[in-house]
């Protein structure tokens, strides 16, 4: 059998415990048995992170800008457990947090449905794909507490030295107070990036802030949003048939729970942290939801939604049998290769990339599942399989 083959090398960035296992695994029984599988590999486990100072991780990321593809596999973020665990030269920054720095992105997770498991919002037909704004706002604030009375104001120092202040509140007693702020370039990047990503995967947009309240901060990201949208934006949609609609961050909660789904829901930061717990726990578990950073100038990094799966990986270096669920990280692959093919213009890769989700998700539904899974399917027989049996039932029906 001929593989099918590929131009553009994906940058591959390899990770960490049960999920680097993984990895492995589907490289060898899923995707080079079919793919004459080009990728430039960087190892982003923590080994090698330490090793290289992190220049690895920055390495991968520069690297993503140029080829425009990558697909990462879940990674530690050091504590100090890990640092003595791993014996490191520092507590190293969270890989995701490098990379999405220098590719400016955003971050879209989305669902992986199956019909034999139900989300518990009984409308919901459709993905709700999640952008979560991954700057500023209370992430990057500055906090104190008021012990007694005082005046507390926002003061700006200009670089000439004249300033500008207004009142918080003028305390009577103790009490709390906090300062935040975005940035109009980030917002504008987040902005860009969901508008092409709601082209690309042909669903509406929506977007909500509190503006009514916050009739300055978060007004200026509905009037960036706007801008943006007026000005590069509205004809695409239109040819496209898709919508951008705006509306208060309440009012969009009440509508998703009433929607059948399938549009793309932009969140400010915090927003995005607590709907995409949400989302995820309403479809059943962090093992069945696909997570792809988007740059601003349109490169791609496809990754599992969820971590190293610690828990497992200590089980398997017992030698015992997993079953870690390895659909996201599986979906990261397919989400790469797929978005390869669309760009080196190589239908075969892309076909393969459906054949690959199509299969999983039908092993599914015929109730072949790992163990995550055995009490969220609603099916009479349900047989339960390790990572490897999972991959290799794809594989023979690849
Ligand atoms: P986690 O790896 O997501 O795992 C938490 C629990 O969720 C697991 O113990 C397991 O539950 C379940 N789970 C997650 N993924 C699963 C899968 N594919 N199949 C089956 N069950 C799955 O989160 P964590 O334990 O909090 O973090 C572990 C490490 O991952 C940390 O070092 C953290 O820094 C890192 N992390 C990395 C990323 C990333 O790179 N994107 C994201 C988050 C965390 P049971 O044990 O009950 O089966
Ligand atoms: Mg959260």
């Amino acid at each position: 059998m001929t593989k099918i083959a590929m131009k553009t090398p994906l940058v591959e960035m390899d990770g960490d415990e049960m999920t680097r296992i993984i990895w492995k695994q589907i490289k060898d029984i899923v995707l080079e048995p079919f793919i004459d599988l080009k990728t430039e590999y960087f190892d982003l486990g923590l080994e090698y992170r330490d090793q290289t100072g992190d220049q690895v991780t920055i390495d991968s990321a520069h690297r993503t800008i140029e080829l425009g593809v990558a697909v990462k596999c879940a990674t530690i973020t050091p504590n100090a457990q890990r640092v003595e665990e791993y014996n490191l030269k520092s507590m190293w920054k969270s890989p995701n947090g490098t990379i999405r720095a220098i590719l400016d992105g955003t971050v879209f997770r989305a669902p992986i449905l199956v019909d034999c498991i139900q989300p518990f919002v009984a409308s919901w037909q459709k993905p709700i794909t999640i952008a979560r704004h991954a700057y500023g706002d209370v992430y990057r604030d500055s906090e104190m507490k008021i012990d007694g009375a005082c005046k507390a104001e926002l003061l700006l120092t200009m670089p000439d030295g004249t300033t500008q202040k207004q009142l918080i509140h003028d305390f009577k007693g103790a009490g709390v107070v906090l300062g935040m702020h975005n940035l109009d370039d980030s917002i504008a990047s987040f902005a860009r990036s969901c508008f092409n990503y709601a082209l690309d995967i042909k669903q509406d947009l929506w977007f909500a802030t509190k503006d009514t309240i916050s009739k300055v901060y978060d007004h200026r990201f509905k009037d960036i949003f706007q801008e943006i949208y007026d000005a590069e934006y509205d004809e695409l949609f239109k040819t496209r048939g898709i919508e951008y609609f705006y509306t208060l961050i309440d009012d969009v909660v009440a509508r998703v729970m009433r929607s059948e789904g399938g549009f793309l829901w932009a969140c400010k930061n915090y927003d995005g942290d607590v709907m995409s717990d949400m989302i995820a726990s309403a479809c059943g578990s962090l093992a069945m939801m696909t997570s792809v950073l988007v740059s601003p100038t349109g490169q791609f990094e496809y990754e599992a939604a969820h971590g190293t799966v610690t828990r497992h990986y200590y089980r398997y270096l017992r030698g015992e049998k997993t079953s870690t669920n390895p659909m996201a990280t599986l979906f990261a692959w397919t989400g790469a290769l797929r978005k390869r093919g669309e760009l080196d213009e190589l239908p075969d890769l892309m076909a393969f990339a459906d054949s690959v989700e199509k299969i999983s998700l039908q092993l599914i539904e015929e109730g072949i599942v790992t163990g995550d899974l055995r009490a969220l399917v609603n099916l009479d027989k349900v047989e339960v399989v390790d990572t490897e049996g999972f991959l290799k039932a794809i594989a023979a029906r690849l």
